[in-house]
Order: structure tokens, then C-alpha cells, then sequence
């Protein structure tokens, strides 16, 4: 890309932000609508791309990419006109009679950088949100996935206005020098390298992130569980995708008495999946490129094989492979794997998988497998992460009223659903006030007094709440006269007394 110029590529969308083309509620429905009919009427040469570029199993392309896109946008056509209104909020006594409210405002320019482990929906998902929220964007897909990368570049400019939405196809250089441009928000995918990178340049112009980085997510596998059924769900969430999934279980960890069923679990589960012989099989995925498939060879250097492990460059094939034995300081263990290679590490229980944990950085996901509510809750209690999900893996990311993002090292911000459309809005907070009633704003104004500063107290000091009953004075004072209207009866009632007021006539 000689020719490449990312100032002029910023300055047309910076442009088209300031002349408002992308700005109105129809503009931003007109656009979602069109991506829906782009998705709708491609999905098969997605699909294909993305077979070319991984191998991604036709059924899995569908399900976690296209399908989960077209809901997306489904949602927003729903909902995007009540999120658009302003919200209008709780007032103080003294703004009586003013409007306060928070509205949505789009920030201005946005660029979305993508990672090529799930090349359309990175690059899909954040752009529904980010041309909802009225946004001008600038997509910048990973140079990884090529194939996918080239038919967003072709197909994106035939469905959508190229000043509200533009395509930038790269690798490192271009991606820099997008980055020396300002930005009003920016929206990475990838390694935590890279995250650094982004977050770096854009400081510079104090402009905001979004990072979606990744991370290693465990897996602890508590006694009190059915095994099997775990092991079925850890090896979909594993190996789907060949392991190259943000949100993938990294590695397990389990007691010792419950390791031989495990493996042989996941073992016959791999069988069922994927045959004798998973390289044979059409639902299993490719390495993305050579220098990943080196990596991820390096890391079974050495380590104690329990199935699978065998490797064909030619193909970038990774067999499912599960290890055991494992040690904390080993290479397997001090990077994310994202890759087919499911380290097992025994731990002693619950508490010493929480001092593994909390020894780590922090993941962006965590799962439990358990029928043990006091060991669900404690981990629950005594970890953080992105997202915790106990029973499953990876279904969380597909409920889009859930934030999706990490915490610490796995990334800040969350998006997917509603939590798009805020990540790309400013909160504009507003207030009309109405010009009459003067009089009552003496209190605020200079000269001050003894005499306004007592009433300005009166009326703006919020006083803390008492705890307990006497919290609820109205109640409590209501309850006492009651009380003592009741015990007034039932003493007279005692005394033989009506209760009527003696007459001065029958006393004479
Ligand atoms: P990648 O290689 O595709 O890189 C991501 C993007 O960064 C690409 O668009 C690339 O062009 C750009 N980039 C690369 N080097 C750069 C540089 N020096 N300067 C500026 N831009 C640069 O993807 P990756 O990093 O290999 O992705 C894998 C990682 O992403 C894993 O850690 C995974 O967990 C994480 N991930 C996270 C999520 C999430 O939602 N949290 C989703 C997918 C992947």
C-alpha cells in the first residue's frame, strides 16, 4: 500500500461526522438495515472466506459469526429508537420544575481494529454499535484473516455510505499510522502487546479505549460434578475453532482423585466430535498461519502428552491435545495458549485453585464446573474476572444483554448488545432550566447570610439514612400511635370501661 495516506482516510470521516451525514435515527436505521441485507445475501461467501482463511467449519461460520451478527443488528432495528430518547433523571428538591435527562450523543470518529480468530464478528459487532450510536467509523480488519478481510473491504462500500463507513485493509504500517491520527474512540481486539501499543498512541490524544485482549481463562473441576457432562462442554468451549477463541478454557484445574475420569472424558468426547482422526474431520479448524503453528508447537516441548499432540506443518493441523502432569512455571502455562493444547493441573482444592488464580493476571473468563453451591459462590466470591460462568463455557458471550469485555490485563470496556451502542455514545448530561422564579435562587447568590446558608442547607444537605427501623421514622412514629391507641382499649376494655367520656350529667 504505497499510496497509503490515513490522514485523508480520518479527515473524509472526520468530515462527514461535522456535516452530521451519519447522525440522524433514519441515517443509522438505513445503515443497520443495509448491513442486514449485506450479511443476509453473503453469508455463504463469508463463510467460504473464512473456510479459506481457517478452516472455519461451515455450521460453526453460521453459528458464531453470521448468525450471532444478524441478531445483533435485529436487536438494535428493535431497540434503537427508545435507547436514542433521552433518559431523564432523579432530581434534587431544589431543581423541582427543571428538566434534567442524559442523552446519547455518538462521540465523533471511531476505529475498530479487528483480530482474525473470529475476523467478521470483531469487526462486525463493534461496528452495529458504533454506526448506531451515529458514529462516523473507520474498520481496520486483521491482516491475518485475509480472505475475510478482503470481502469486508469489497462488500461493506457497496452497502453502506463510504463517508460514514470505511474499510482500511493493512499490517503493522498502516495500522500505526491510523493510530497518529486522533481519534474520538478507539476499539481494539488482539493481544495484550498490541493493547499496550493502542493505548499508547492514543493517549496522545487523550482519545478513549475499548480493549478486548485476552488472556489465560481456567477451568476448575470440582469433585461434586458429572464429569462427563463437563467434559463434553470443556472440550466444545476448547477446541472449537481450533482453540483460538478469546474466551476458550485455557487449561483446568482439578483434584487429583478426578483427573483419570476427566481425561478419559474429554478423550472419548474428542472421539465422538471428531473421529479416529480429527485432520479428517470437517468440524475441526487450521492453525491461522505458520508462526502461530510454531508457537503452539514449542509449548509441547517437553510436557507429558495424555492424547493427541500430533502435528502437520504442511496443513497447520494441531491434533486436540490434553496434558498432564503440569507444573505452574512451565511455558504451557505462562502464556495465553490460544490453540488446540488443554493443560491439566492438579490442585488441592477449591481454596489452593483460588491462590492459583489470584496469583495470575486477571482472565477474562472463569469457569467452575459444580454442584456445590458453597464452592460456586466462594470462587465466585473470592476471584474476579471478565465474565464468570459456571457449568458452561463460552455460551455467556451470546447473551447480548451480558457486557462482554475483561478486567485488569484481559482488557477494559465491554460491548455486544445495548453495552455497544454506550460504549460508542457520550453521556451528555442536560439540564433546561426554566427562566421564571428568580426570587428563589436569592439563597445562592452573594451577599450571603446566616439566614440563606440556613436555608440553602434545609434544602440541598442530604442527611445519611438511620438504619434499622428507625430509618422509617414515618412508619415508626404511625406504628407507636397506633400502638398506643390499641393498648388504651384493651386496658379500659379491662377496667369494665366503655371508653366513652364520662358525662357531667350522669356523675351528678
Ligand atoms: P492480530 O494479529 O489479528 O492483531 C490484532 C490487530 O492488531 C490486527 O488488526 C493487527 O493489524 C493489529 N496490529 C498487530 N500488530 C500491531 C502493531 N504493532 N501496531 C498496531 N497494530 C497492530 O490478533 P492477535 O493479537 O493475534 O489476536 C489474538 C489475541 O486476541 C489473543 O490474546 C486473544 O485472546 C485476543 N482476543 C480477544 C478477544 C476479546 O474479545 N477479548 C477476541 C479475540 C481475540
Amino acid at each position: 500500500m504505497a499510496d497509503f495516506d490515513a490522514k485523508s482516510i480520518v479527515d473524509r470521516s472526520r468530515a462527514a461526522f461535522n456535516a452530521g451525514k451519519c447522525k440522524s435515527l433514519a441515517t443509522r436505521l438505513e445503515h443497520l438495515k443495509n448491513l442486514y441485507r449485506m450479511i443476509d445475501e453473503h453469508e455463504k461467501d463469508f463463510c467460504d472466506a473464512m473456510k479459506r482463511d481457517l478452516n472455519k467449519p461451515y455450521t460453526e461460520c453460521m453459528g458464531y459469526e453470521i448468525t450471532l451478527a444478524k441478531n445483533e443488528i435485529i436487536g438494535y432495528l428493535e431497540n434503537l429508537s427508545q435507547w436514542v430518547k433521552p433518559e431523564r433523571v432523579k432530581k434534587p428538591l431544589f431543581m423541582l420544575g427543571q428538566d434534567a435527562y442524559i442523552r446519547r450523543e455518538p462521540l465523533g470518529v471511531v476505529l475498530i481494529i479487528g483480530a482474525w480468530n473470529y475476523p467478521f464478528q470483531l469487526t462486525i459487532h463493534p461496528l452495529i454499535g458504533a454506526i448506531a450510536a451515529g458514529n462516523t467509523v473507520i474498520i481496520k480488519p486483521s491482516e491475518l484473516a485475509e480472505e475475510t478481510a478482503k470481502i469486508l473491504a469489497d462488500l461493506l462500500p457497496k452497502y453502506l455510505d463510504s463517508d460514514c463507513v470505511q474499510v482500511v485493509n493493512g499490517a503493522v504500517k498502516e495500522t500505526t499510522a491510523l493510530l497518529e491520527q486522533k481519534f474520538d474512540h478507539i476499539l481494539y481486539t488482539g493481544n495484550s502487546v498490541v493493547g499496550k501499543i493502542v493505548m499508547a498512541a492514543a493517549a496522545k490524544h487523550l482519545t478513549p479505549v475499548t480493549l478486548e485482549l485476552g488472556g489465560k481463562s481456567p477451568v476448575f473441576v470440582d469433585k461434586n460434578c458429572d464429569i462427563s457432562t463437563a467434559a463434553r462442554r470443556i472440550t466444545w468451549g476448547k477446541f472449537v475453532n481450533s482453540g483460538q477463541t478469546c474466551i476458550a478454557p485455557d487449561y483446568i484445574l482439578c483434584e487429583e482423585e478426578v483427573k483419570d475420569q476427566l481425561v478419559q472424558a474429554i478423550k472419548d468426547t474428542l472421539k465422538e466430535f471428531y473421529g479416529e482422526d480429527p485432520q479428517k474431520s470437517n468440524d475441526y479448524g487450521r492453525i491461522i498461519n505458520e508462526r502461530h503453528f510454531k508457537r503452539l508447537e514449542d509449548l509441547l516441548q517437553g510436557v507429558n502428552v495424555a492424547a493427541g499432540g500430533k502435528t502437520v506443518i504442511d496443513d497447520k493441523y494441531i491434533e486436540p491435545t490434553i496434558v498432564t502432569d503440569v507444573k505452574g512455571d512451565e511455558a504451557v502455562m505462562q502464556h495465553e495458549i490460544f490453540g488446540p493444547i488443554l493443560p491439566i493441573m492438579i490442585v488441592k482444592d477449591a481454596d489452593d485453585a483460588i491462590r492459583y488464580i489470584n496469583s495470575r493476571a486477571k482472565c477474562l473468563a472463569l469457569y467452575v464446573f459444580s454442584t456445590d453451591k458453597n464452592i460456586v459462590d466462594k470462587i465466585q466470591h473470592d476471584t474476579t474476572s471478565g465474565a464468570y460462568s459456571v457449568n458452561d463455557t463460552l455460551m455467556y458471550g451470546a447473551i447480548d444483554t451480558l457486557p462482554f469485555g475483561g478486567v485488569g490485563t484481559s482488557g477494559m470496556g465491554a460491548y455486544h448488545g445495548k453495552h455497544t451502542f454506550e460504549t460508542f455514545s457520550h453521556r451528555r448530561a442536560c439540564v433546561v432550566a426554566k427562566l421564571g422564579m428568580e426570587a428563589a435562587n436569592q439563597i445562592r447568590y452573594p451577599p450571603y447570610s446566616e439566614k440563606k446558608y440556613s436555608w440553602a442547607q434545609w434544602l440541598m444537605a442530604k442527611k445519611p439514612k438511620r438504619e434499622g427501623i428507625l430509618g422509617f421514622w414515618p412508619f415508626t412514629l404511625l406504628a407507636m400511635i397506633f400502638a398506643a391507641f390499641f393498648a388504651k382499649k384493651v386496658m379500659r376494655r379491662g377496667r369494665g370501661d366503655s371508653g366513652d367520656r364520662p358525662s357531667i350529667r350522669s356523675s351528678l
